[in-house]
């Protein structure tokens, strides 16, 4: 009897298992499918029995059930909506970078001396184009002269380039025609590398006088924030120091690129500071952005000048840029920022600054009184000038 049983009851499953499919089939064809589609619930079956070798592309029989199940009111994910592939192949990542800079928010100026340096001068290049950033490099014309590539990478990058002297002296102690006809020369120099001539100067050592202040045509600008990183040569120092510093916003660093430890330090501190809020300018957009004056020739931009200086309401426009406004993004043209920021300088636009006397910190001075601590504009500053003479001078 049991066996009987067992038996009557595999032969049941038997066909239940043999009429499941045929039923499936029925319903399809009865919807008015095409009977080989009837897995149309089952697409993988299709595919098995189906024709195998119209079906390459698995994105075909998709396509060509659509139709079929265009009137099953079923299919509520396949509304037989003529589907539009316009939105998925618009993914457009490759999306050209614009920076916009808002000269409301938070911004510091990093700066690198003493170059260009074939290798440091580039894998600092290469962290500021990974990070869409820009600086500003105070090259030494006779090293520009030598290594010219980097200079042309800076422009073509949009970093501002500017001027470290010729040959690295004290501008100081040069008489006023030396003292041009030095600049003259570094000028020269990036001219034959096909870049702009500087309209920024930082005298070596932040060494200055009353000549080298307010007689060489150029603006001349030293720094706010000593990393001291050619003393250290050491990045996690430089890195700790920065970090360290308190806020930056407004501030201009010193750096110098010629140190494999400063390179490594700025592939840190580009990204954290970027991570801190600040936007990386060069030093005419924090002077244009963040102080609200475009650099002024026969100018000097020094600790005094900064620290009596707070973030302006008024930001003012670069040459060639609309007007960002206060508190508005500035927008910069797409493809490569102020490139001719240096020329365009010399453009002496609108508002200069004729108001506040270019000899605010001069009088003190007279061309024999080189001070090289002098009080504000040393404060900072004095470390940096006993370092470089022996790397740069023969
Ligand atoms: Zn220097």
């Amino acid at each position: 009897m049991k066996k009987l049983l067992m038996c009557a009851v595999t032969m049941l499953l038997v066909l239940c298992l043999i009429a499941g499919p045929a039923s499936a089939a029925r319903a399809a064809g009865s919807a008015g499918g095409v009977p080989p589609l009837s897995a149309g619930a089952v697409p993988r079956l299709a595919g098995e029995e189906g024709d195998p070798d119209e079906e390459g592309d698995p994105g075909a029989p998709d396509d060509s059930y659509d139709p079929d199940e265009s009137g099953d009111p079923d299919e509520p994910g396949d509304t037989g909506d003529p589907e539009e592939p316009e939105e998925p192949p618009v993914p457009e990542p490759e999306e050209p970078y614009v920076r916009v800079i808002d000269p409301s928010k938070p911004m510091v100026a990093l700066t690198f001396d003493d170059g260009p340096h074939d290798t440091w001068s580039n894998a600092i290049l290469d962290v500021l184009e990974e990070n869409h950033a820009l600086a500003t490099f105070f090259e030494v014309g006779r090293n520009v002269r030598a290594h010219p590539e980097p200079v042309q990478r800076m422009a073509e990058l949009g970093c501002e380039i500017a001027s470290h002297s010729n040959a690295h002296k004290d501008l100081s102690k040069l008489k006023k025609k030396t003292l041009i006809k030095d600049l003259d020369t570094a000028d020269a120099a990036f001219t034959d590398a096909g870049v702009e001539p500087p309209a920024l100067v930082r005298p070596p050592y932040g060494a200055v006088n009353k000549n080298v202040k307010s007689a060489t045509g150029r603006s001349i600008v030293t720094w706010t924030v000593d990393t001291e990183d050619w003393r250290s040569r050491d990045a996690q120092a430089v890195i700790d120091y920065v970090q360290n510093y308190g806020d930056l916003d407004g501030e201009i660093v010193l750096m110098h690129s010629i140190y494999e430890s400063t390179a490594d330090a700025v592939r840190v501190l580009v990204p954290w500071l970027q991570e801190q809020g600040y936007q990386l300018v060069t030093v005419t957009e924090l002077l244009a952005y963040y102080y609200g004056e475009l650099p002024q020739p026969d100018r000097f931009y020094g600790y005094t000048y900064f620290s009596s200086h707070g973030r302006t309401d008024t930001p003012v426009p670069l040459p060639g840029e609309t007007v960002p406004g206060a508190g508005v993004p500035a927008e910069e043209p797409a493809e490569e920022e102020t490139p001719d920021t240096p020329a365009a300088l010399a453009d002496e636009p609108e508002a200069p600054a004729e108001s506040e006397s270019p000899a605010e910190e001069a009088p003190a001075e007279t061309d024999k009184e080189w001070k090289p601590v002098r009080v504000p504009d040393t404060v900072d500053l004095a470390p940096a000038s006993i370092p470089n003479p022996a790397l740069f001078m023969p």
